[in-house]
């Protein structure tokens, strides 16, 4: 009887270990600018109250309406798996009083869920960089987010990046901007699709973030929400583009960014690139002063944003020369059983002596020649040959598998010193 196959779950990737250094060199780095900003880490679980997630990102927007996980468990509770870490953030910050007359510079790494078309740059898990900022109004905190992305790209070597931004207004700015957007795409009726024409009624400005490109004519000319902002959101949206303007932040004011998730106001913005198509939003994110309170907590302002690791990756896959992390050394120990004794002593010491030694012990026996292939195979620079003789002695084999040189014997005792040296060239 054949069995059926058991396979991963349609558009959630194994990460496998070829590609896993690429992943912890853009970790690595992330962490590194984080820190050098002064954010700290905040680690949220992975399952939450589905009503967490439709009270805020939104009862109309992509998300909600057909991306999530949801599932009913064994208590008869609704629950989802997050398809984003915001929502998260703020219930974990108003449960564990974070927020109230505080500070917060918090940033989260982990898998999101989202039910979506599978394709490349788009899968049903992935993961994301979260970065959160509470308890700040101004501008100034804004531009630093933008500032610390901006340094993302430097330090990852990514330089085509362009930045987006837009001012979504205050809630009362854009209730008028509203009504005057519905006018216009009311007049225009017949070139809505069947989306927009269900979001007339319910969320009018998401019309502007479709990606339908038969849309894109009428979305290009309606009305601006740029033209429609209250006073105190056009200095702050000025006072943002001074700073980035001060600190030589290239920036695309485009009108009709306006995100997919409903809780933002004022600052929003995105990095794009060409080069992956129609996924081409790296990161993306803005102010949102009132989702705290619409969770239960007091009001607290916040600034955020998520980005995509998986698009990074994709970007750096062709670009990226990483530093060698092949073994340095594959020991071989062949002969009775105090050979290899000796030898898992022997590589333990030079583990404790040389810290930034990687090496690799043959494990499953075999003969010379089999052992040997298996030193070959796994790219290391050296081979260390330890046998009974060699024991006796004191000693054991080098060999540079990499050149074709002769193997040559060292004394155990000067061991590490001598690899000290060696695994430095
Ligand atoms: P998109 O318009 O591409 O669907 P979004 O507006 O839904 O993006 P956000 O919710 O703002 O995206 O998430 C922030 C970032 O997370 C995106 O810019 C993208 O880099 C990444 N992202 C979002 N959804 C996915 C996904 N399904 N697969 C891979 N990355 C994703
Ligand atoms: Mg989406």
């Amino acid at each position: 009887m054949s069995k059926k196959k058991i396979q991963a779950i349609r558009g959630m990737n194994d990460i496998l270990p070829a590609q896993t250094p690429i992943w912890q060199h853009i970790e690595h780095t992330l962490h590194q600018v984080l820190e050098s900003y002064g954010y700290q880490e905040i680690r949220m679980p992975i399952l939450e109250a589905t009503e967490l997630f439709s009270r805020s990102i939104g009862e109309v927007t992509d998300i909600v309406e057909k991306e999530m996980f949801s599932f009913v468990d064994r208590n008869s509770d609704n629950l989802t798996l997050r398809p984003e870490g915001t929502a998260s953030c703020v219930r974990a910050g108003i449960q564990n009083g974070l927020f109230y007359n505080q500070i917060q510079r918090l940033w989260y790494i982990g898998p999101m869920f989202r039910h979506e078309r599978p394709q490349k740059g788009r899968y049903r898990q992935f993961n994301q960089l979260g970065v959160e900022a509470y308890g700040l109004t101004g501008a100034d905190i804004d531009a630093e987010i933008i500032l610390m992305t901006a340094r993302f790209w430097q330090k990852l070597g990514l330089d085509n990046l362009e930045l987006q931004i837009n001012s979504l207004g205050s809630a009362e700015a854009r209730a008028v901007y509203r009504n005057k957007l519905v006018d216009y795409f009311l007049a225009n009726e017949s070139q809505l699709d069947e989306d927009s024409k269900r979001r007339l009624n319910t969320n009018p400005l998401r019309i502007l973030d479709s990606k339908n490109p038969q849309m894109q004519n009428l979305i290009q000319s309606a009305p601006q929400l740029l033209d429609h902002l209250d006073k105190e959101s056009q200095t702050h949206f000025q006072q943002l583009k001074n700073i980035l303007d001060q600190t030589g932040i290239n920036y695309r004011i485009n009108p009709q960014l306006v995100r997919g998730l409903d809780y933002y106001n004022r600052t929003v913005f995105e990095w794009v690139t060409q080069e992956l198509g129609a996924q081409g939003t790296i990161c993306a994110g803005g102010r949102y002063d009132t989702l705290v309170e619409q969770i239960g907590g007091r009001s607290t302002p916040a600034v955020g944003f998520a980005m995509g690791l998986e698009r990074l990756v994709l970007l750096l896959e062709s670009k990226l020369q990483l530093s060698d992390i092949n073994p340095h050394i594959y020991m071989i120990m062949v002969g009775n059983e105090t050979v290899q004794q000796q030898g898992f002593a022997l590589a333990e010491s030079l583990r404790t002596a040389l810290p930034e030694l990687r090496l690799i012990t043959n494990c499953g026996g075999g003969s010379f020649k089999a052992q040997f292939k298996r030193a070959d195979k796994s790219a290391a620079k050296f081979a260390l040959i330890l046998g009974e003789d060699e024991l006796h002695k004191q000693q054991i084999a080098i060999k540079n598998l990499r050149k074709k040189s002769e193997q040559t014997l060292l004394s155990i005792s000067e061991l590490a010193d001598n690899l000290k040296q060696l695994i430095k060239e």
